[in-house]
């Protein structure tokens, strides 16, 4: 059995400018913090213990692999890993000594072992991991795992129009875009399946619990104003950046206050730093798949919204680790929108260029 344990995040980013996939998982560990980064070329871990971290570090072929023995470390263990070069961690214990190998599906070309830096008490180790990206050429999506949120559900309809409800046009697509996206091998889940309602902070404990890459969820939006129309792709911001968005996350917002729940999504466990830097890069992400869906929508002559990336305060986009994005395919309060939603023909072109898009973000750069 296991002591108390600590738990430990293990983060990878990918630094590049265009695309940055942003991916994690944990370790769990008895005294000790684990971070590991992957950028286009590189693999950075970072080991933090108030104990010495006398170590051994040491790269090996055929598979790569890279092995880390290290003193004093109790009860290792992780979830699935999920990164881009680390396919596997493992871990395991003979007499005081702790061996960690990360399996790569990548070959290691240089490995830089930093000294241990002692501050405030702690002990810090650094080790750097050059790799053959040159001669990385991976479309592999198998380990790429997508959460897909139909909008409402339940006793929560979203908005309604001549008797169409938002809660049932957002499962048909969810559905439509689960399908395409496993016909190109990702790894995909539904937070609901059905007609029932999931508070929205559970929507976003469900997509950390499967380790999601990318989290997106889907609705059909409204407004007073008929004439208003077009698709829109919102990520995550404290501050709206307009009025049109603020009114939309108080509305979405608004779905778990029907069922009498704060939007506390954090989970406490994380260490505040963890969730500064992951909030950063997720962020980023989030921002960057935007982009990527407004630059190829418009390009496919889609009717978008003015200013069709917007941000706003959503619930259900606060995971601190994912890259989270909210798509309202269109405005049911619009004819010609509501026509399209609800017609199978639009509800298929439009997610097949999401999946097309989701294909696009997660394409390694070369
Ligand atoms: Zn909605």
């Amino acid at each position: 059995m296991f002591n108390i344990l600590k738990i430990v995040k293990l983060i990878i980013f990918n630094s590049s400018i265009l695309l940055i996939m942003f991916l994690s998982n944990c370790l769990y560990a008895e005294n000790i913090d684990i971070f590991a980064y992957e950028s286009s070329n590189n693999i950075r871990l970072i080991f933090n213990s108030k104990n010495s971290l006398l170590s051994n570090v040491f790269i090996l072929k055929n598979p790569p692999r890279l092995v880390l023995d290290i003193k004093n470390v109790n009860n290792i263990s992780k979830n699935n890993s999920n990164f881009r070069y680390i396919t596997k961690i493992r871990a395991s214990k003979k007499n005081n000594t702790s061996r960690l190998v990360f399996d790569l599906n990548v070959a290691a070309i240089q490995l830089n072992k930093n000294n241990i830096i002692k501050k405030n008490g702690a002990n810090t180790l650094l080790i750097d991991l050059t790799i053959d990206s040159i001669n990385y050429n991976s479309t592999n999506f198998n380990n790429k795992i997508i959460v897909i949120d139909a909008g409402h559900g339940g006793a929560d309809p979203g908005a309604i129009r001549r008797n169409i409800k938002e809660k049932h046009l957002t499962l048909i697509a969810a559905k439509i875009l689960k399908k395409k996206l496993e016909n190109k091998n990702f790894t995909v889940f539904l937070t609901r399946k059905s007609d029932h309602y999931i508070r929205l902070r559970n929507r976003v404990k469900f997509a950390r619990k499967k380790s999601a890459d990318l989290f997106i969820s889907i609705h059909a939006d409204s407004t007073k104003n008929k004439r208003t129309s077009g698709t829109s792709i919102y990520s995550l911001s404290e501050k709206a950046s307009d009025k049109l968005s603020q009114a939309l996350a108080d509305r979405e917002n608004k779905s778990d206050l029907i069922a009498g729940l704060d939007l506390d999504v954090l989970d406490k466990a994380v260490s505040d730093i963890l969730i500064d830097l992951s909030r950063r890069e997720t962020k980023n992400s989030s921002i960057d798949f935007a982009e990527l869906f407004v630059e190829k929508l418009k390009r496919s002559g889609f009717n978008l919204l003015r200013r069709p990336h917007r941000q706003a305060g959503f619930a259900v986009l606060k995971a601190p680790d994912i890259p989270s994005v909210l798509i309202e395919m269109g405005f049911i309060s619009n004819n010609n929108d509501l026509n399209k939603l609800t017609n199978p023909e639009f509800q298929d072109k439009l997610m097949n260029i999401i999946a097309m898009i989701i294909e696009e973000y997660f394409k390694p750069i070369n």
